[in-house]
Formats: C-alpha cells, structure tokens, sequence
C-alpha cells in the first residue's frame, strides 16, 4: 500500500498551536504558504518536524478525513484521539460520515479506555458512545476527570490540576 503524504494539506499549519514560534492554535502560521507548504521546511521547529496527523499515519482513516477536504485534524493524544475542527468550519465533525465515525471510535474507545475528544475553537468536548461533555474552554493548568460506571463514562468535570491528588 502507498504511503500518504501531505500534498497540497497544510492545515496541522493553521489547527495546531505550536510553542516555539508562539504560534497559538487556530490562526495560520506567518511561515506557512496554504496549500503549498512551509517557507522555512528546512529549518521548522521539532514540534512541526516530528508532528504527524493521523490521517497520515493510520490507514483506518479513509481518504475523505484528509484534512484539508474534511476540515478536521486528527491527532493521537496520551488519552485517545483529538478531534481538532479548522475554525472555519467549526461544525465539520458534525457532517457524515464524520459524526458517524467519531461515535464509532468513541465507543470502541470505552472497551480500550481511549477518549476522544472534539475541540472546535476555544471549546472542548468529549465524546462517548451515546452521550457529548460540553467542557467548555479548558486551560492548559486544568485536566478532564471523567466518572465511570464499568467501562462507560457517565460525567466529565474539568478540575485545575493542582486540585488532582497524586
Ligand atoms: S494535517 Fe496532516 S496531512 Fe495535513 S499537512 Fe498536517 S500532517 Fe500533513
Ligand atoms: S513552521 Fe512550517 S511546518 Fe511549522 S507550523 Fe509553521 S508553516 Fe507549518
């Protein structure tokens, strides 16, 4: 099978905060030239170097989750799997057979206790099986506690994360 590449995608460029350059999440790289590709490749931060999207990397995601047509980034977290929507188009996830999938993945997700979680703009929401967590913005000092009954997560709280006993 060939492998994918990223083609005339550059949104990671523009999803994806990226510290080094003090670029925050949502607004385009000032390196980026969209749809062509990074003016400084040779020399872009490790964290654009070693970043790889899932549609890249994981052949289960078909050709119409590439990013740049469905306008949704995937990114494997510690957790599971963020969903990130291009802030044009804040209701991408929700389209089909997108909404579909991201259901799907959240429900085998409970079995393996992988979340998935959906940030459109400043807003975070958790999927599962059959319900979503609006989390609302959550701050990089704050952590998603979820409450299980079994495998199924039936509540999300967001928690500061000096709150968190060890
Ligand atoms: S989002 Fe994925 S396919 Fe698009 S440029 Fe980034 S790594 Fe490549
Ligand atoms: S430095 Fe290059 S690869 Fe990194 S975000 Fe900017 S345009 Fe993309």
């Amino acid at each position: 099978m060939t492998e994918r590449n990223c083609g005339d995608c550059t949104l990671c460029c523009k999803v994806m905060a990226i510290e080094t350059l003090a670029k925050p999440a949502g607004t385009w790289c000032s390196h980026c030239r969209p749809g062509c590709g990074c003016l400084i490749y040779e020399t872009r931060p490790t964290e654009c170097l070693s970043y790889s999207c899932l549609w890249l990397t994981d052949k289960r995601f078909g050709q119409h989750w590439k990013p740049n047509k469905s306008k949704i980034v995937l990114t494997a977290s510690e957790d599971g799997i963020e969903v990130r929507c291009d802030p044009g188009f804040l209701d991408a996830w929700r389209k089909e057979p997108f909404r579909r999938e991201i259901g799907a993945l959240a429900e085998a997700g409970e079995v393996n206790d992988i979340t998935v979680l959906v940030i459109v703009g400043e807003k975070m929401i958790l999927v599962t099986a059959d319900q979503e967590f609006d989390l609302g913005a959550v701050g990089a000092d704050e952590r998603i506690v979820r409450e299980l009954e079994g495998p199924r997560v039936v509540d999300a709280t967001v928690v500061k994360a000096s709150d968190l006993k060890e």
